[in-house]
């Protein structure tokens, strides 16, 4: 069997333009799935969902410097073009944008998005500097892609609620959809930073979708005091001395603030370093949680 063609590649908002130009004059809706690359699982099922929702879909590659921190690993992070436009091609992604930073971030680059609310607590108070860099690269993708519907996935829960709320506090005529996350069998989240993991981090790293599917069970079977989850989450940890607590969090899905009282949907958040690798999950609890989330 031949292997499918691998999708155009393009590198300059200047050819972009026209040829989605021509697809919206074709009268087809555009999808678009932005990715820092390294891709898995998770982010093809982001092409799928477009796919089945839009006539032309484009992925997004762009390692965006702008939201790592000065400790983060944005040097080390995992670049990998070659095996990335292979599995684009077995889903069937119609182009990829691929700019180099100094298109994106053109010299004398000066305007930033700064979000309050919902970009704040979490992931906003351990990581100062993430979401004015993810919310000012995703406002200048929609820019230059100007699609019809831009597709998430839920693994960034807390990103898709900055892009949700860029998109009401700037007017932008996109429809954010967003995706289940996808999970090796075992319940690990799949991330590009799961690379990082030693054999023997492989399975420590479990304990956070582990804590979570707890927390899912005690809510579904009536535990509304969101102090006692939180206890029975911290339990799973103790006995993981590999794995360093960043944030273990029950919040409001919308605002993402601390609840006392577990609601109908609820969020349990959590993120951890496995040894120097941070790796973030997430799960709707709650009566009125979907357990596909
Ligand atoms: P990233 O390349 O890490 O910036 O992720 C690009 C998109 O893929 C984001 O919308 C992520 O939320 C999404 N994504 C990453 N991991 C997963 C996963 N395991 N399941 C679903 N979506 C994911």
């Amino acid at each position: 069997m031949t292997s499918p063609a691998l999708p155009r590649v393009i590198t300059t908002v200047a050819e972009l333009r026209p040829l989605l130009d021509a697809q919206r004059a074709a009268g087809k809706s555009v999808g678009l799935v932005p990715t820092m690359g390294a891709l898995h699982a998770g982010h093809t099922s982001l092409v799928e969902a477009s796919r089945r929702q839009c006539d032309f879909t484009v992925v997004t590659i762009f390692v965006n410097p702008t939201q790592f921190g000065p400790n983060e690993d944005y040097q080390k992070y995992p670049r990998t073009l070659d095996s990335d436009l292979t599995a684009l091609a077995a889903c069937g992604t119609d182009l990829v944008f691929a700019p180099a930073n100094d298109e994106v971030y053109r010299p004398g680059h000066a305007t930033f998005v700064e979000m309050h609310g919902v970009a704040l607590p979490l992931e906003g108070q351990r990581r100062p500097g993430h979401f004015r860099g993810v919310a000012t690269v995703v406002l200048k993708l929609f820019n230059m892609v100007q699609p019809d519907v831009a597709f998430f996935g839920r693994k960034d829960y807390q990103q898709t609620c900055v892009i949700r709320q860029l998109v009401e506090d700037f007017d932008l005529p996109i429809t954010i959809e967003v995706c289940p996350i996808v999970r090796e069998a075992d319940g690990l989240a799949l991330s590009s930073r799961n690379v990082y993991l030693t054999a023997a981090q492989r399975q420590p790293a479990l304990v956070l979708s582990r804590s979570l599917r707890r927390a899912a069970e005690l809510a579904a079977a009536g535990e509304q005091d969101a102090a006692v989850i939180l206890a029975r989450m911290h339990e799973l940890f103790f006995v993981e001395p590999e794995v360093r607590i960043d944030y273990i969090a029950v919040v409001d899905p919308k605002t993402l603030l601390d609840v006392t009282t577990i609601g109908a949907k609820t969020l349990a958040a959590i993120a951890a370093f496995v040894g120097k690798t941070r790796l973030i999950d997430n799960r709707l609890i709650g009566k009125g949680a979907d357990e596909s989330a």
